[in-house]
């Protein structure tokens, strides 16, 4: 499969309703679009916000791609499995200092035959600085992509994703909740379904920093694109939740969490990683406990993958 016919597959992964007497009693539709199921390797949103980069790459005539990640990073593993997958040599330049063995996420990278940098912390701190960008990118001859696949061309990807879930449901839904950390998925998801419809990003970040100037800026930008026109007043169909991070991408997580996270898994036979979607269906769960969704809502909950993250996760 090529990677065109890749993408076509992976936008009708499957739909699964969540039965559960919490949601029986705040009387909403819980329906989560099972985008772990994509492949096996190259699960979740990282996928698509490869796909519109991996087009660029090829089209400016590159061979090799080189992108940013920690050492537990969905991005930097997707990466290779798409490099790996796709015919595409990669380079993960990883924060921090090398640490052996490599564990599980950067050995697979390094067996899928990803070369592994390691750069300083103060040098990777410049990720964002566009010379130090245009250093590395003549250094290893390759196209770079930002940390988490966090551009443009990665909002396009979900805004794909976001179009297909609308034909799924024939745009019967109210409402799509998933997990933020970049905010590019909540923008290109934002960007891919009809207006009325609302997003929830969960945030899985401490701080906030410019999250919402971020997705803002993604999301006018897929809007003007499509419209072909600059519309002075854009309605913004998403918002930031931010009450469900848990302390930020800290690694040592509540009991409370824990124990959600054994229920859950148990109940629906739907695996969490607990750096986003424990946190995303968590604060789903909370809320509907709240009451915070209006009766009748059909709200869908994007379930992004990432599960290469629960190994060596203590439980
Ligand atoms: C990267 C990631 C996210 C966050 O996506 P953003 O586009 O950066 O907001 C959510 N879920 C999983 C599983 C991820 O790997």
């Amino acid at each position: 499969m090529n990677l065109s016919e890749f993408f076509q597959k992976a936008q009708s992964v499957p739909l699964q309703k969540i039965d559960h007497p919490v949601f029986h009693k705040a009387g909403i539709e819980l329906i989560v679009r099972r985008d772990d199921l994509i492949d096996s390797e190259l699960s979740g949103n990282k996928f698509y916000k490869l796909f519109f980069n991996l087009n660029a790459a090829e089209c400016k005539g590159f061979r090799r791609l080189a992108t940013f990640g920690g050492a537990y990073s969905n991005h930097i593993h997707a990466t290779a499995a798409a490099g790996k997958r796709f015919g595409l040599e990669t380079i993960g330049l990883i924060r921090g200092e090398e640490n052996l063995p490599l564990n599980p996420c950067l050995a697979d990278a390094a067996a899928w035959g990803m070369q592994l940098e390691y750069l300083s912390r103060e040098d990777y701190s410049q990720r964002y600085n566009p010379d130090f960008q245009a250093y590395l990118s003549k250094k290893f001859d390759a196209y770079l992509i930002p940390e988490g696949g966090a551009n443009v061309e990665g909002a396009k990807g979900m805004q794909v994703a976001g179009q297909a879930l609308s034909r799924q449901l024939n745009d019967d839904f109210t409402s799509v909740c998933l997990a933020c950390g970049t905010g590019t998925s909540l923008a290109g998801i934002a960007a891919g379904i009809k207006e009325m419809q609302s997003v929830y990003g969960f945030s899985v970040l401490k701080g906030d920093g410019n999250l919402v100037q971020d997705v803002r800026q993604y999301y006018r930008k897929l809007k003007i694109d499509c419209d072909k026109q600059d519309r002075k007043s854009l309605p913004e169909n998403w918002r930031l939740i931010t009450g469900f991070h848990a302390g930020g991408y800290a690694k040592k997580l509540p009991v409370y969490l824990k124990q959600f996270w054994q229920e859950f898994e148990t109940e629906t036979g739907i695996l969490l990683d607990p750096v986003y979607t424990l946190k995303l269906f968590f604060g789903v769960y909370c809320l509907a406990q709240q009451g915070f969704w209006k009766k009748g809502s059909r709200i869908v909950a994007i379930h992004s993958g990432g599960l290469q993250g629960r190994r060596g996760f203590e439980n």
